[in-house]
């Protein structure tokens, strides 16, 4: 009898076993899909590891259904990769496999196998003629690239040279001084080659631009994969990177790390800083960027990691060493870094010379680029249009009943909201707690800066991006292709402008308000506050004057205010490191932080408090807390934390056992059973 070891898709840590029967055996090898009966759902998917004859001992076998795969899914080395995932960020296969697979892939009826390969090759030339697909429309013949400048021609011949030595490379190149351009010029080499490209972006709102820029060049050859793309389109692509004729360059977001690579050789992580690489919820809680350099260096490719505001974690590992380190200092054309003028809210109140979210300086910059014909990106990181709502008579607020924060005022779709679990509700005529009319509103969202300037400027076109308005794909490409062709004047938006886009005719940004970034309560708070202010900055005069840049801001005074100003990214880092290392902070220790859930706050502190004794057991001072996290209690469950501070010089695989162990035993407390008890490791 054959047996098959399989995984599923599943949070359980241990593989299953199921017998194939002899009609199947021929039909399966390790890498495929099949179904299987699985608990009270009946069945699901699995994907088969290992095939062996060893009758496993002590419980009755089910069997194999059918096979779902005439040929593997995945890759060998795609599972030594999703085995390194789940080691070091702590969580089980069965969640890398649902992770990594796009849904389609996961669901539980299958139509019969054998058609699988071909009929994807036949709906992915149809998507090709309609230029909606993932092989993008055919292009042109594909154009010859630009001429790299002096500047840009040295920092590539530098990464060639880097790579020689150190397989990561860090490109630290100023906003606008032609980074795209090199990763171009390397992604050709790459192909010709024969090898592939796996180019990586932290924000899908980025994809549209850049895709139409690589698509000139690479045409046919690019294949794009992220979440707003179908489930059948993106198993299209994954189908495809098995074939005989995979994408030789794929440009996605954190997940497209999961696809199936035949001959990696070169992995771009643009815009490293950006912490949305890092999944938070569910597992596995994987930092794209680190998860691609290992994928990188299992595949023996090499990496560049290219920003204008290096995380700290990635300068570190170049000033140890351990990285290739590139700068690029100069401009595209050596336009100058924009001018950044601060102007002191506080003050501009007390002379009465703010208007609603605006100061007068600004209004007044607004009114001379309007003037001139240029556009403006307005940066406020706040979606919706009154953060807060209040009675003005008894101070009544609402607050979600699921989470401990407050609701948001959105207008456009006259509703109050929580950003946390979705929760919305109507907004009521009258305060419910002491009946008078009229609640007032307080501070200042994405939707109603629109709205004032609608009031401000009539004659300017205002278009807002933020998680409200790039729900779908044609919402955001719309967006994006009106201000790039100056149908729009204004863009307003949350962290979402601030990131990689490129246009021509942006001569002021705004940042309205830089204190909730300053006072955010956390280690990396100023790291990311610079990173946003030097990234939104740097969408100012990329083309040929210089750009003006206005931060409003009640702090003016900071070290980090005057960082800004000069673009002193390295005072910054100096002052922030020496913090980091006085308090015990990554990337001086390595932090790994227990979360426990549950819905009653007793379970929650009697779990979190016995969890940080038996880790203070077993690591003493390293662990700290249990504490509760800012925001407490989220979709009913009551949230606490326990911090594990460990030395970059512990055998880590011991302290993860250890870690995993003390979980196992905690939860297998009959007083614990319905908690939730997870890690998150390098957390963010
Ligand atoms: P970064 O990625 O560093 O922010 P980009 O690659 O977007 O910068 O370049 C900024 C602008 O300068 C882009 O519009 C780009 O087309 C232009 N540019 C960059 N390099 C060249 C070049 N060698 N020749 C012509 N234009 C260039
Ligand atoms: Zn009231
Ligand atoms: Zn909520």
């Amino acid at each position: 009898m054959r047996y098959a070891d399989v995984v599923l898709p599943v949070p359980l840590s241990e593989l299953f076993t199921y017998a194939l029967p002899a009609s199947l055996e021929h039909e399966v090898q390790a890498g495929c899909r099949v179904l299987v009966p699985f608990g009270a759902r009946g069945t699901t998917t699995a994907l088969v590891l290992r095939l062996h004859n060893q009758a496993p001992e002590g419980f009755t076998i089910k069997e194999v259904l059918s096979v779902i795969d005439t040929s593997p899914v995945i890759l060998p080395q795609q599972l030594t990769f999703w085995r390194w995932i789940s080691s070091y960020y702590l969580c089980t296969l069965g969640e890398v496999y649902k992770a990594a697979l796009p849904g389609k892939m996961k669901k539980e009826k299958h139509e019969k196998a054998g058609t699988t390969r071909k009929r994807t090759q036949g709906t992915l030339a149809a998507a090709d003629g309609q230029g909606g697909g993932l092989a993008l429309a055919e292009a042109m013949a594909p154009s010859s690239t630009l001429d790299l400048s002096p500047a840009q021609l040295a920092a590539y011949q530098s990464i060639l040279a880097s790579w020689q030595s150190h397989p990561v490379c860090l490109l630290h190149g100023v906003t606008s001084s032609g980074k795209t351009e090199i990763y171009i010029r390397l992604i050709q080499d790459t192909i010709a080659r024969g090898q592939q490209v796996l180019y990586l972006l932290p924000e899908i709102v980025l994809t549209s631009q850049l895709t139409d820029r690589l698509q000139r060049v690479f045409g046919t050859q690019l294949g794009v994969y992220h979440s707003k793309y179908s489930d059948r389109q993106r198993e299209e692509v994954w189908q495809r990177q098995l074939s005989a004729e995979p994408f030789p360059l794929i440009v996605g977001v954190r997940s497209s790390i999961f696809l199936p690579f035949q001959r990696l050789g070169l992995v771009i992580i643009d815009e490293e800083h950006e912490t949305s690489f890092k999944q938070q919820e569910p597992a596995p809680r994987y930092h794209a960027r680190d998860a691609a350099i290992m994928l990188a260096k299992q595949m023996g490719a090499c990496t560049l990691l290219g920003t204008a505001t290096p995380s700290f974690e990635s300068y570190y590992n170049a000033r140890l060493g351990k990285y290739g380190l590139v700068a690029l200092t100069e401009r595209f054309g050596q336009v100058q870094l924009p001018q950044v003028e601060v102007v002191d809210v506080a003050e501009a109140r007390r002379k009465k010379l703010m208007s609603g979210p605006f100061s007068a300086r600004l209004l007044e910059a607004m009114r001379q680029a309007l003037d001139a014909h240029q556009q403006i990106i307005l940066f406020q990181n706040r979606r919706g249009y009154a953060p807060t709502i209040e009675c003005p008579v008894c101070g009544w607020t609402p607050r979600c009943p699921h989470c401990d924060v407050a609701l948001t005022l959105h207008k456009r779709s006259q509703r109050m909201t929580c950003h946390y679990c979705g929760f919305t509700t109507v907004i009521p005529a009258l305060c419910p707690a002491c009946e008078s009319p009229a609640l007032s509103q307080h501070g200042f969202g994405t939707e109603r800066i629109e709205d004032e300037i609608a009031t401000l400027f009539p004659q300017a076109r205002v278009a807002r991006m933020d998680l409200d308005t790039t729900r779908t794909r044609s919402a955001y490409e719309a967006l994006i292709a009106d201000f790039q062709t100056h149908r729009t004047d204004i863009l307003v938006g949350t962290q979402m402008v601030t990131k990689g886009l490129d246009f021509e005719h942006v001569s002021l940004v705004g940042i309205l308000s830089a204190d909730t970034m300053l006072n955010q309560p956390d280690f990396r708070a100023y790291e990311r506050a610079y990173q946003l202010m030097a990234q939104v900055a740097g969408r100012a005069g990329r083309r040929s004057e210089r750009g003006l840049v206005i931060l409003q801001t009640r702090n003016a005074d900071l070290p980090i205010i005057h960082q800004v100003i000069h673009n002193d990214y390295e005072q910054l880092y100096a002052m922030q490191m020496e913090e980091r290392r006085q308090f015990a902070y990554p990337p001086f220790v390595r932090m790994v932080m227990l979360y426990v859930k549950h819905r009653y706050v007793s379970v929650a502190d009697a779990l979190s408090r016995d969890a940080a004794q038996r880790l203070g057991g077993l690591f003493g001072t390293r662990v700290l807390g249990p504490d509760e996290p800012a925001i407490g209690r989220i979709s009913s469950l009551y949230i606490r934390r326990v911090i594990v501070k460990l030395e970059p010089a512990l055998p880590i695989g011991r302290v993860k056992q250890l870690l995993m162990q003390t979980r196992d035993e905690l939860l297998s407390q009959p007083t614990y059973s319905s908690a939730q008890l997870y890690f998150d490791v390098d957390p963010f």
